[in-house]
C-alpha cells in the first residue's frame, strides 16, 4: 500500500466521538463530502462510530475521504470482548484507525504499552494509523509536557520500523484543549510540533520526521483553522465537536491559506 504521507498534504480529520445513529451518520458525511468534492490537494477523513462505518463507506463512495475506526484491537480475532479488529474495520469500509485518544487515555485507562500494542497491530493489516499524544493542564503547568510527549511517543512508537512510519500520522492533543472550548495558542502548537518533529529525527532518520504528518487537535473550529494550519510544523487538524457540523467542518476542510 502507498504511504499515507505526500509532502505533508494537509489531513483534515474529523472524530465524531460517541454520536450519530447511522442515518445521522449518512446525512453528515453526505453533507461532508460535497463540501470537499472538489478539493485535491488535501486529504479529508473520517472516524464514526464503529455501528455508522458501513453507511459512512456507502455514503462517501466515489469521494476521496479516507475513512477511519475510533480505535482498533491488535488482534485479529478471539476472546477480545468490546474490541474490533483491524480486519473488521476494513470489512466495514475503514482503511484507517485513530489510536491512543486521550479519552482512550484518561476514560478507559488505557496505557502507552497498550496503546503501543494498537498501533502495531494495525500497522501489521495496512492500517493508516493516527497516533494521539497529549499532555494534561497539570502537567503543562509543572514543565512536564514535553517529558510526558516523549514517552507517548517513544512507547507508543515502539518497534514501529521507518518504513510503517509512511502510514503513520501523529495527532498532538494537548488534554486542556479537547472540548472545551480552550485552544492552544498558533504559538504553543507549534512549539509544540516542532518538539515532536525534533524528537523523532532522533528516534528515525531525519527525512522520516521530514515527512511525518503532525497533526494538531483540541477545539479547532472554522474560527482559529486558518492561523493554525499556517504554522509551519502543523500539518493538519483532528476535530471533535466541530466535526459534528457540516458547515462547521466544511470551513475547516477549506482552511485558507494565510
Ligand atoms: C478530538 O476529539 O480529538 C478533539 C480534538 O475534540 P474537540 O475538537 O471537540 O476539542
Amino acid at each position: 500500500m502507498m504511504g499515507f504521507y505526500m509532502q505533508r498534504r494537509p489531513l483534515m480529520a474529523g472524530n465524531w466521538k460517541m454520536h450519530t445513529t447511522r442515518g445521522e451518520a449518512r446525512t453528515l458525511a453526505s453533507a461532508v463530502a460535497a463540501a470537499c468534492a472538489k478539493e485535491s490537494d488535501r486529504d479529508v477523513l473520517l472516524a464514526p462510530p464503529f455501528t455508522a462505518l458501513s453507511a459512512v463507506s456507502q455514503a462517501i463512495a466515489g469521494s476521496a475521504i479516507i475513512l477511519s475506526g475510533q480505535n482498533v484491537c491488535w488482534q485479529e480475532q478471539g476472546a477480545f470482548t468490546g474490541e474490533i479488529s483491524p480486519g473488521m474495520l476494513k470489512d466495514a469500509g475503514a482503511r484507517a484507525a485513530i489510536v491512543g485518544h486521550s479519552e482512550r487515555r484518561q476514560i478507559f485507562g488505557e496505557s502507552d504499552a497498550l496503546i503501543n500494542q494498537r498501533v502495531a497491530g494495525a500497522l501489521r493489516s495496512d492500517l493508516l494509523v493516527i497516533l494521539c499524544v497529549g499532555e494534561t493542564l497539570d502537567e503543562r503547568e509543572a514543565g512536564k509536557a514535553f517529558n510526558v510527549l516523549e514517552n507517548q511517543v517513544r512507547i507508543g512508537l515502539t518497534g514501529v520500523t521507518a518504513e510503517n512510519m509512511t502510514r503513520l500520522v501523529l495527532a498532538y492533543e494537548p488534554v486542556w484543549a479537547i472540548g472545551t472550548g480552550r485552544t492552544a495558542t498558533k504559538e504553543q502548537a507549534q512549539e509544540t510540533h516542532a518538539f515532536i518533529r525534533g524528537l523523532l529525527s532522533q528516534l528515525y532518520e531525519k527525512n522520516v520526521a521530514d515527512q511525518l504528518r503532525i497533526l494538531y487537535g483540541g477545539s479547532v473550529k472554522p474560527t482559529n483553522v486558518d492561523e493554525l494550519m499556517a504554522q509551519p510544523d502543523i500539518d493538519g487538524v483532528l476535530v471533535g465537536g466541530a466535526a459534528l457540523d457540516a458547515a462547521s467542518f466544511g470551513r475547516i476542510i477549506n482552511f485558507e491559506q494565510e
